[in-house]
């Protein structure tokens, strides 16, 4: 019975590709992530298969899940990147991503960032306000570079996704609003050091619904229209991220081919190249975050299953209110039962599910929180002085451990006692 791509039951336990989840837990203890290497793929190359038409650079979303093999799994696949900060230009290419594939995005990039960026060459700085194109264009002509920027456009349309991650109305931080871009980009092009070269949207995440990219997409062709009259070359046109996955049991996952259509539609009469930012709509779905019940509570109204991943390991049903579908790992029992899921650490907010009828479970049943791949481990914290669940790949029959759980000794030794508090 398949859960989600690669992901099934075999013999009543639930398998990432050919490794049964129960075997990876006896190795490595719980909780942990894992991650299926062929669901990745599968996900990039549905893609490149979608817009196979058109001329494309998938920058892979590095926030979304930077750990060092998924990234080599993309670079692999010919994957770019989309980074927010240096540290993330470094974790690409140290994976191997080249500088050549690699769009800088972000509202805070520091002075070291943007050097580090200028002096790796990367592809180009999507830049967010009038003072970071000024100070891109004061650090490239110290070093006679010259940077290749888009401006983030901010279209003002309602991606209709969650507040918290919404991003393309005017009320947000990010990007330059549409109605006064065109100023911008003729200061942009006035500036020494700098080479106006594309444009960029990124209207939210977690999108499921495919109009509002639609109309973000139409405004920007509307947009470039005037920017090559007021006589820039624009060649590039990066679109963002943000398609959603689905979270929900059987939810229908809005169609890359469809997508790739209404991009068609609306942008490839401009003969630009594409750049694309997914993230969560590459990894989101492969991966699972694997727990162990610690007890089954009895409360006065309701009944808690105490599990021993906390929102220090996934955070995003507390922040976000976000559902995640939660499975046995072994299937054979019949009986549900209806749970609060919640984790050990000291909060109300650590609840992953209120009321969920789930099979019923005992200390030590091992269960999968589904659709972990995305902002799962990349946001976890060690609150609580909880131990980092490690990260676990596999590859048809086998599995490797990709991060692993940092040790007590480890954690503590981070830290430091002034030499004069310790007399
Ligand atoms: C977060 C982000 C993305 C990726 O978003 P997904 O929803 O994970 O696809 C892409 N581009 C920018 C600028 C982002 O901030």
């Amino acid at each position: 019975m398949d859960v989600k791509p690669y992901i099934s039951y075999i013999n009543n336990k639930m398998h990432i590709e050919n490794v049964s989840l129960d075997t990876i837990a006896e190795q490595v203890e719980t909780p942990f992530y894992c991650y299926s290497h062929s669901a990745i793929k599968a996900s990039y190359t549905a893609y490149t298969t979608a817009f196979n038409q058109l001329d494309t650079m998938i920058c892979y979303a590095v926030k979304a899940n930077s750990n060092q093999a998924i990234l080599k799994t993309l670079a692999n696949l010919g994957s770019g990147a989309d980074v927010v900060s240096g540290g993330e230009i470094r974790r690409a290419l140290s994976a191997g991503i080249p500088a050549s594939k690699i769009v800088f995005s972000g509202v805070a990039k520091t002075k070291d960032e943007i050097a580090f960026a200028l002096d790796q060459g990367i592809f180009q700085f999507n830049v967010e306000s009038e003072p970071e194109l000024l100070l891109i264009s004061q650090l490239a002509t110290q070093t006679n570079k010259l940077a290749a920027i888009s401006i983030r456009i901010n279209p003002n349309v309602c991606a209709k996704t969650h507040a918290k991650i919404t991003t393309g109305k005017s009320e947000n931080k990010f990007g330059i609003p549409i109605t006064n871009a065109r100023q911008v980009y003729q200061y942009a092009a006035s500036l020494p050091g700098i080479k106006v070269q594309g444009v960029d949207v990124h209207i939210g995440s977690q999108l499921t619904d495919l109009q509002p990219f639609r109309e973000a997409f139409a405004k920007l062709a509307d947009f470039i229209a005037m920017l090559t009259m007021d006589g820039h070359d624009i060649s590039v046109i990066d679109i963002g991220g943000g398609l959603g996955i689905g979270y929900g049991e059987n939810e229908i996952e809005p169609d890359k081919n469809e997508y790739a259509s209404i991009v068609k539609s609306c942008l490839g009469h401009l003969n630009c190249k594409i750049i694309m930012e997914p993230g969560r709509s590459i990894v989101g779905n492969a991966g699972v975050l694997v727990s162990s019940v610690v007890y089954v509570k009895k409360g006065d109204e309701r009944q808690f299953l105490i599990i021993d991943a906390g929102m220090n390991d996934l955070i995003r049903p507390s922040m976000y209110d976000a559902y995640h579908q939660i499975l046995p790992v072994d299937n054979t029992e019949q009986e549900m039962s209806v749970y609060d899921v919640v984790g050990p650490v000291c909060e109300t907010g650590d609840t992953f599910t209120k009321n969920r009828e789930l099979p019923t479970a005992k200390t030590d049943d091992l269960i999968t929180i589904l659709s972990c791949g995305a902002y799962g481990s990349v946001m976890s914290s060690h609150y609580n002085t909880r131990l980092n669940a490690p990260e676990i790949m596999v590859n048809d029959a086998q599995f490797s451990v990709i991060k692993p759980r940092l040790s007590y000794e480890e954690l503590i030794a981070q830290e430091t006692i002034p030499d004069w508090l310790s007399q």
